[in-house]
């Protein structure tokens, strides 16, 4: 190598800009120096998988928006569920769960966990007495998630909250869905918070990242030791990318949620619609719970089901080349997604039909579009629709 690494230059005005820290390591002036480190006499970075800026500038965020301090970024979402998994259970322990949760949660509880010595029961988390009658005397965790996907039912919170008080175990939700601009669990009586960052929070479905806090010491301590023990450290550029869409979350949030609203309405009207299943709307099973629940938001996320099965669902999705078919949720665009033909393609069609997904049922991530191009979008996509 010629060529020296040459020092960054000095600058007596500072960027505006949060800068991009991909540097692994970092060199310290002395072995004194690095001692003071290790036992917390001075603060600083060592090595980029026990930490970086990056990743705490985008925590401290995602913290104020949860009403917490010292979560932590994790590469995905998935590694967030993986590091509460590994640092708040161990063998022999039960975890009661949604039964309708995350499709790669669901396989870590029935598929990774019972290698560990973990077990679990799957309930209705709109049903507090299941998930009472769920609870062993070895259940460590209760594990929800607000809204579930895709029938947008909403959990009892509360009445599940006062569930894991009493038991005396812990309470884990995932808030991607509804994010904290609707509900923030930490301070609704649950012990912990993940995110699947790389949803909402971020929003331009170009970074992975997931986000974790708890509310007790002990337990952020364990997370932070099995993040960088696992190695579920984010990359820098990720989070770097997220830190940017955070920004304007709380803009993109509130017109997603009103976009949702008007076009749940319009798509409802259409005669080939068989129903549509939105929150934010009278017609909801759980409309009382999420209004009382999420400070009167309905969400960005929509359901309805197309008469006509498959063919009049590949009709609709021909029809909508414009709305990107494609099994995410939270973009600034929106999408579209088909469950019986992607996150529940795994179940019998019988196990779908008992959940009310149909070959015509579809999931809509609302995006910030100008409503008026949504409306004429899946009004024409429906149009297309032949019903027979
Ligand atoms: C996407 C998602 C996850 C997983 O997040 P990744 O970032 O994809 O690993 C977990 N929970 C919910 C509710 C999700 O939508």
């Amino acid at each position: 190598m010629t060529l020296r690494r040459s020092s960054w230059p000095s600058s007596a005005s500072r960027p505006v800009v949060t800068p991009l820290q991909p540097s692994v390591v970092y060199a310290s002036a002395t072995p004194d120096a690095l001692d003071d480190q290790y036992t917390g006499v001075s603060s600083g970075y060592t090595y980029a998988r026990e930490g970086h800026p990056n990743a705490d500038v985008l925590a401290g965020l995602i913290d104020g928006l949860e009403g917490t301090t010292g979560g932590f970024i994790t590469g995905s979402g998935m590694a967030a569920i993986t590091a509460v998994m590994f640092a708040l259970t161990k063998t022999g322990d039960h975890i009661v769960a949604g039964n309708q949760l995350y499709g790669r949660s669901l396989r870590m509880l029935n598929e990774e966990l019972p290698r560990m010595g973990v077990t679990s029961t799957l309930a209705d988390p709109t049903d507090p007495a299941a998930i009472k009658g769920a609870m062993r005397p070895e259940t460590r965790m209760i594990l929800i998630e607000t809204v579930s996907n895709p029938t947008l039912r909403v959990a009892a919170l509360d009445e599940i909250s006062d569930i894991a008080r009493d038991a005396g175990v812990l309470l884990v939700v995932d808030n991607t869905f509804t994010t904290p601009r609707a509900y923030k669990p930490l301070l609704c009586g649950a012990d912990v918070v993940v995110h699947s960052v790389t949803k909402l929070l971020a929003g331009h479905s170009d970074a992975t990242l997931g986000y974790v806090a708890a509310k007790d010491e002990a337990h952020r301590a364990a997370l932070v030791g099995t993040i960088v023990t696992l190695g579920l450290t984010p990359s820098p550029f990720d989070c770097w990318l997220a830190e940017r869409g955070l920004y304007s979350f709380d803009l993109r949030y509130d017109r997603a949620c009103e976009n949702a609203r008007t076009l749940a309405d319009a798509i409802a009207e259409h005669p080939n619609t068989a129903r549509v299943l939105y929150p934010g709307r009278s017609d909801h099973f759980d409309h009382n719970r999420a209004m009382a629940l999420f400070d009167g938001q309905g969400g960005n996320m929509v359901s309805f089901e197309v008469v006509g099965g498959r063919a009049a669902a590949n009709a609709l999705t021909t029809a909508a080349s414009m709305i990107a078919f494609a099994p995410t949720l939270g973009d600034i665009g929106t999408t579209l997604s088909h469950p019986a033909s992607s996150s529940h393609r795994a179940l019998s069609a019988e196990d779908r039909s008992k959940l009310g997904l149909s070959e015509g049922f579809f999931r809509i991530s609302v995006g910030i579009e100008p409503i008026d191009q949504l409306v004429e979008d899946f009004r024409t996509a429906l149009d297309a629709v032949d019903p027979a």
